[in-house]
């Protein structure tokens, strides 16, 4: 398997810290060791995040093509727009971020506080734009492309979650190979993988990277798009894809993408009551906060699935942390009284 051969330029601080979760690993029976990958941690661009170590390797591309336009698509709350705004902001580069209604949530100050007030501080020429949850191509999104040409700029295009790119998937078979030197420094090897799944590139990434040592399978995606099917075929595709580009050995199968659909509900965007409870049993015990869209449901699927002891005593499993914090502040209304 070779990644070295696909430029990356830097915009994460370097290998992201791998910490103990003493308190929630006893918490949920301590028969498991639970461990976090801080992917939430791994930037000084705008809080960081997973959407980061994807653009690493897009944004060489964008240089070579003497882009000088970022445009980029998702919900009002997308984490993956901030990132677009701060890279663009980072490189000099003008940024337009077209921002769909995904969530049927309307806390006052959801579209002024967040993601998106960090982006329209960054200068990103963001959009909102009135059009429902969909992880696929979009025509606000086509619109917005032409619009850059028409006035002569030249715009890079990255799909939602920079995920239905072909570059997309090769920032987490890098989080693979990191891991394995971590785990050469660690002393031992993670079991179980756990990672939230919406878009699909960071699972599929996961998915090559750990299949090139026998762990496809252990790659736990936990699904928080409540549309799976979308979500496991973008995976699927995105890791045949990315598979075919490094050269990974063997093909990517259908069994390779473990999708778990149980944590999802009631919608996209929207915290069950479960959901909540992880989040405030993640910050109460370990200082870890989760966000209503993402991690808080990959966190309350993998305390579900552990508490259930469906993972095997003894085992050491890996919650792959990617970020998303900021949106927390969209949801204060929720959380008014912690
Ligand atoms: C985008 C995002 C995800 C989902 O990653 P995909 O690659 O879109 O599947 C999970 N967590 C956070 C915080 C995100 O921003």
């Amino acid at each position: 398997m070779d990644l070295q051969r696909f430029p990356r330029h830097r915009l994460t601080f370097g290998d992201t810290p791998i910490e103990k979760l003493e308190r929630l690993s006893s918490h949920l029976g301590g028969k498991v060791e639970i461990y976090a990958k801080r992917e939430d941690c791994n930037s000084g661009l705008a809080f960081g995040g997973n959407k980061l170590r994807k653009l690493e390797y897009l944004i060489p591309q964008a240089l070579e093509q003497g882009c000088d336009t970022l445009v980029t698509i998702g919900g009002i709350q997308s984490n993956h727009t901030r990132m677009v705004a701060a890279v663009a902001a980072k490189l000099g580069l003008a940024c337009v971020l077209v921002q769909e209604n995904w969530v049927d949530y309307s806390d006052a100050v959801y579209d002024r506080v967040g993601n998106i007030m960090m982006s329209r501080l960054m200068g990103a020429d963001v959009r909102l734009v009135d059009q429902g949850f969909d992880i696929g191509f979009r025509r606000s999104w086509e619109e917005a492309l032409e619009e850059v040409r028409r006035r002569g700029g030249k715009p890079y295009a990255i799909p939602a979650g920079a995920s239905d790119h072909e570059l997309g998937g090769l920032g987490y078979v890098g989080f693979a190979e990191e891991v394995r030197r971590q785990e050469a420094e660690l002393g031992f090897r993670f079991d179980y993988i756990f990672v939230c799944a919406v878009t699909g590139s960071t699972q599929a990434g996961m998915v090559v990277g750990f299949a090139a040592d026998g762990r496809a399978d252990r790659v736990i995606g936990i699904d928080a798009s409540a549309t799976p099917d979308q979500t496991r075929a973008q995976v699927l595709r995105i890791a045949r894809r990315t598979a075919d580009m490094v050269g990974l050995e063997r093909p990517i199968e259908d069994k390779d993408v473990v999708l778990d659909t149980r944590y999802a509900y009631p919608a996209y965007g929207l915290p069950s009551a479960e959901t909540n409870e992880a989040i405030r049993t993640c910050a109460r015990l370990e200082g870890m906060m989760t966000d209503p869209v993402y991690e808080g449901k990959s966190m309350q699927g993998m305390m579900d699935i552990i508490s259930k002891g469906e993972i095997p005593a003894g085992s050491r499993v890996l919650y792959a942390h990617l970020g998303g914090v900021p949106a927390i502040n969209a949801y204060s209304f929720l959380y008014r009284n912690g």
